[in-house]
């Protein structure tokens, strides 16, 4: 039930962000938090906690990454040796020496390839739990996390972000690796060849730490802005999607693409700038490559001319030169994919971190039955960083009887239903349900003992009798008939192509706004629970759908405690009590006689026909 009441509950309605772009603020910028200090030893050590499930396979591929830079060390080696022969016994012994490569190097693809598939089956393994405790992790988050945030910015986070974790495990973890053996092994054998060839060569080296230093510390920013652009974007897409009905009916469609086109063009500049700068590495390395390879031709023809080297010495050194420069340039590249992941990671690892719903108390209980007693005992509440909400805010429902919240928007009602099913708590003063303090029930209890009829009911993808079944999910088909029934659904249902059979779309389209109501009504009467939420709808129904759910919610609220924030005068004068709240407060109280009696707020709202706008109650209703 819980799921299917974030999405009513939010507070960022679809369309804010067209209405934040109409006040020239993005709404990227509205929800976000302030960028944290990127922690990369944490991310790593966290990332490392991951991968040390799998110590065996792990080991074997830090194994064959040793042997494959053993080969690829061992080839150049051979072929200088292989001249040097050649040039000395004029010839013999040679084809030993081919036979000798041939077979290193083809270790060496051998080695590089079970490298390659171990550390795949170890990334594929590690993003997939990781997959799997986010979204859990999201499941048990409380709902102001929610309401924070961009629904597509979290997407994100399950799906790109992970997916940059999984690539760069994949091959930059390997050759960040084997790169820095191969930067070791070379220059060892080097200085055992020749330390001062070996000096001179690397003349151009501190050219190379300078330069690659630059260009990953711009890339690191500037692939850390690429991310976060796309996430926006991500957010901004879902989020003008979801409201594309309130665009149209705006006509804001100009507005939203044109703040699209501002979101896409900061992808394309960070884009840009990321990708040619860290392309300019490779051409970098290459020109530092050239001057090595130049030295070592130069100085090192000196050398054999002074017998102090062979030749095979000097083919060596060319060889590993360009060896050398390499694992510098692939750590230089691997460097801003691993940075990159890292960057991913973090912001994977800042959800997981994330408080959960603050679990039940040690002491929670749970209420087999709930008769349907509320009271509401000087109850003060305040979102984060916000004066009070609700403030002192007292009153008693007896168990059957229907409580009208009334009030202009934004006084409060909605919050205090979410008190009431313990999205939040009261900051001060307690709600208790059949006389126990709610904060001591588990809310997962507390809530079997609720149902919710909103406005815009949550219907998900799959058959009407499965979307009815969500209120009890042990109901039988006959139960899930019986419910329709009741709810006077059943005949819209029958006359549906498949019945309770046909599919609704994810989005609930392809049946009308009514009817969506008396699937939710049927949801909730299966659900058959003692308190009652109703979020009356605004929009107008026709008229036979409106008394069919009128008639559908008179059975439902029989015997129920109902809370129902009410927009129609009928259902208003139908309530036991009638609760007016205004700014967070009550005003007054009392049925519809008692507050007309007492010619206050209630009373100039009902006769001025409610029209100054300061109430929800519509005004075909009030005829
Ligand atoms: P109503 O349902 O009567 O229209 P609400 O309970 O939704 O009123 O809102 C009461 C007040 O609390 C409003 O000022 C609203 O802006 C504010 N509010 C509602 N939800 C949140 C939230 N998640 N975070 C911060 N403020 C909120």
């Amino acid at each position: 039930m819980l799921k299917s009441l974030i999405e009513p509950f939010r507070y960022r309605r679809p369309g804010a962000a067209m209405e934040a772009a109409a006040e020239g603020q993005t709404a990227g910028d509205k929800g976000k938090r302030k960028p944290r200090a990127k922690n990369t030893s944490r991310t790593l050590k966290q990332m490392w906690s991951y991968l040390i499930a799998y110590k065996r396979k792990l080991a074997a591929v830090i194994f064959m990454v040793m042997l494959s830079s053993g080969f690829s060390l061992l080839g150049p080696y051979l072929a200088g040796t292989a001249i040097d022969h050649f040039l000395m016994n004029r010839g013999s012994g040679f084809v030993v020496f081919l036979i000798g490569m041939a077979v290193v190097y083809a270790l060496h693809s051998i080695t590089m390839w079970l490298q390659n598939i171990w550390m795949i089956s170890i990334s594929q393994k590690t993003v997939y739990l990781m997959r799997v405790q986010l979204f859990e992790h999201l499941h048990r988050l409380p709902i102001p996390y929610f309401s924070k945030r961009q629904h597509g910015e979290l997407m994100s986070r399950v799906t790109n972000d992970i997916e940059n974790v999984s690539s760069s495990l994949n091959s930059s973890v390997i050759q960040v690796f084997s790169s820095a053996l191969l930067l070791i092994g070379t220059v060892s054998v080097m200085l055992s060849l020749s330390p001062l060839l070996t000096l001179l060569t690397f003349l151009v080296v501190p050219l190379m730490l300078f330069g690659m230093k630059w260009i990953t510390k711009q890339t690191g920013r500037l692939f850390k802005a690429q991310q976060r652009n796309l996430g926006d974007l991500n957010g901004y897409i879902e989020e003008t999607l979801s409201g594309q009905r309130i665009v149209k009916a705006f006509s804001q469609e100009q507005t939203v693409i044109s703040a699209f086109k501002e979101r896409n063009e900061r992808i394309r500049i960070s884009g840009f700038w990321a990708q040619a700068i860290s392309g300019f590495i490779p051409k970098l390395m290459n020109a530092l490559n050239n001057l090595s390879f130049a030295i070592i031709a130069g100085i090192g023809a000196i050398f054999v001319l002074n017998d102090s080297i062979t030749v095979g010495v000097i083919v060596i050194f060319a060889e590993y030169s360009r060896q050398f420069t390499r694992p510098l340039n692939d750590l230089a590249n691997q460097w801003n994919t691993l940075l990159s992941a890292v960057a991913g990671a973090e912001r994977v690892f800042d959800v997981l971190a994330e408080e959960e719903e603050r679990k039940d108390e040690g002491a929670a209980r749970e209420l087999a039955e709930v008769k349907g007693s509320v009271v509401f005992d000087k109850v003060m509440f305040a979102y984060e960083e916000r004066a009070a909400t609700i403030s002192d805010v007292s009153f008693h429902a007896a168990p059957g009887e229907t409580i009208a919240l009334v009030g202009p928007t934004g006084a409060g009602k909605t919050t205090l239903i979410q008190l009431l099913c313990r999205f939040y708590d009261p900051s001060s003063g307690s709600i208790m349900i059949d006389g126990h303090d709610s904060r001591t029930i588990k809310r997962e209890n507390l809530r079997s003992h609720m149902a919710f009829v909103l406005q815009d009911p949550f219907l998900f993808e799959g058959t009407i009798r499965e979307n009815i079944r969500y209120g009890k999910l042990d109901a039988t088909d006959a139960d899930v008939e019986e419910a329709a029934r009741l709810a006077n659904a059943h005949s819209f249902i029958v006359r549906l192509k498949d019945g309770y059979s046909s599919i609704l779309r994810p989005d609930g389209s392809g049946i009308s706004q009514g009817q969506k109501q008396l699937l939710a009504i049927a949801r909730a009467i299966l659900a058959n629970p003692s308190i009652l939420v109703l979020d009356e709808a605004t929009s107008s129904i026709d008229t036979v759908t409106e008394i069919k759910i009128q008639e559908a919610l008179q059975r439902l609220m029989q015997g129920r405690t109902s809370f129902v924030i009410a927009h129609r005068l009928n259902t208003i004068k139908q309530a036991d009590q009638i609760v007016v709240l205004q700014d967070g407060a009550i005003i007054e109280k009392g049925s519809h006689v008692q507050l007309l009696e007492r010619k206050g707020f209630y009373s100039s709202l009902v006769k001025g026909q409610l029209n100054n706008g300061l109430c929800e109650v519509s005004e075909s209703a009030t005829k």
